[in-house]
């Protein structure tokens, strides 16, 4: 059988894909991913980043107060017990992305728990591998698989992951283990600078660990970071190991000077963020899409999802290394749901 339209993840992007096709009768198949270990500790688990985040509170739609009945009315009770207690700031990562999948399941959408391993974008209908053995054929594609987050790939940064090691400062920067104590951010982008002043607002003190002399940030977050009394910046310095226990977790790091090797430094904290950029999760593609030089799939034609390849759409995070929101990665899934119901009706398959 040759499916209409296949989705590749489970984000933001996918579920609005998946709400838009299925509600213009292309009873739309979205392969979510598969909820093993690896992809957890990788950053890219089913239903995305904000599967690993607390609260949500600029997706439109969700404002603080107590979403308690309206969650229990919205929400399939099989669901429920994956999600966090409901919380009077608003609605949680893992709730908003469990509304989509449910709204785009009450429109007939059909999900598979795979990863797709393997896809052929040689020839139509596209065929594709699953990680559960199955192979499934499709008339179009939309690439929804989002980006993780880089981490440096020290030992230690695995020991202490949620221990203290983080990449999202405004998922986990609230918590207990942070408040009034020292944190460390590593990176010198826009990342590194907004993470490190939201840190800040929580934290005893933040060091910025930078490998150069200069950021790489815009000018305007650089300066508001650097003119923040509570944040340090250690130039010219490397991470060498994220020091702890198994009973602390994190408890500091140790540093080393980038102009002169023998030259180390330990820094006392509590939380370590990585903040040295994403990478788009399209290995899987082989290459077969047009990527930017980070990896990223590009857009062939102005506001349109096209790829490279006719018939294959791409949104949210995999195709956008700029934005990287909730909110524009569903948008940009609903213009691939319309970009390819208007493609297959041009074919005459719809
Ligand atoms: P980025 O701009 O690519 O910066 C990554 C930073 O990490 C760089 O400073 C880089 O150092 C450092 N880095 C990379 N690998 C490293 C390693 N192995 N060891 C040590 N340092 C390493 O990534 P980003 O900050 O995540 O930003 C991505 C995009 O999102 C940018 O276009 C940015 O403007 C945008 N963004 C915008 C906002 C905003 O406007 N509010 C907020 C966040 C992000 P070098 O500089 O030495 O290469």
């Amino acid at each position: 059988m040759t499916e209409k339209v296949v989705i590749i993840g489970s984000g933001p992007a996918g579920w609005a894909a998946a709400i838009y096709t299925a509600r213009a009768n292309l009873e739309p198949v979205v392969v979510e991913g598969e909820g093993t270990q690896e992809n957890w500790d990788l950053g890219r688990p089913p239903l995305g980043q904000l599967a690993t985040t607390t609260e949500v509170e600029n997706y439109p739609g969700f404002p603080a107060g107590d979403l308690t009945a309206y969650m229990d009315d919205a929400i399939d009770a099989s669901t429920r017990k994956y999600m966090a207690p409901h919380q009077k700031e608003g609605v949680s990562g893992p709730e908003l992305m469990e509304l989509q999948k449910q709204q785009a399941k009450n429109f007939g959408t059909r999900i598979i728990s795979a990863d797709v391993t393997e896809a052929d974008l040689s020839q139509r209908p596209f065929k594709m591998k699953l990680s559960n053995g199955d192979e499934i054929v499709a008339e179009t594609i939309i690439v929804a698989t989002g980006a993780r987050a880089n981490y440096l790939g020290l030992e230690s940064e695995k020991t202490f992951r949620n221990m203290g090691v983080s990449a999202c400062a405004v998922c986990d920067g609230a918590l207990p283990r942070f408040r009034d104590k020292p944190l460390v951010v590593v990176g010198g982008g826009d990342s590194a600078m907004e993470e490190s002043d939201y840190l800040a607002k929580y934290a005893s003190k933040v060091y910025i660990v930078h490998r150069r002399d200069e950021f790489r940030a815009s000018k305007i977050m650089a300066e508001r970071a650097i003119n923040n009394p509570k944040i340090e910046v250690k130039w010219n310095s490397q991470i060498d190991e994220v020091l702890g226990d198994n009973e602390n977790g994190v408890t500091g790091v140790r540093i080393r000077s980038t102009s002169d090797d023998s030259q180390t430094e330990e820094l006392d904290a509590s939380g370590y963020f990585a903040a040295i950029g994403h990478t788009p999760n399209t290995d899987f593609l082989d290459g077969q899409l047009k990527t930017d030089e980070k990896g990223y799939l590009v857009w062939t034609e102005h506001f349109r999802t096209n790829t490279s390849v006719e018939a294959v759409f791409a949104a949210g995070d995999c195709a956008d290394s700029n934005y990287r929101q909730a909110i524009t990665a569903a948008g940009t899934g609903c213009m691939a749901a319309l970009d390819a119901e208007r493609w297959l009706s041009a074919q005459g398959l719809h």
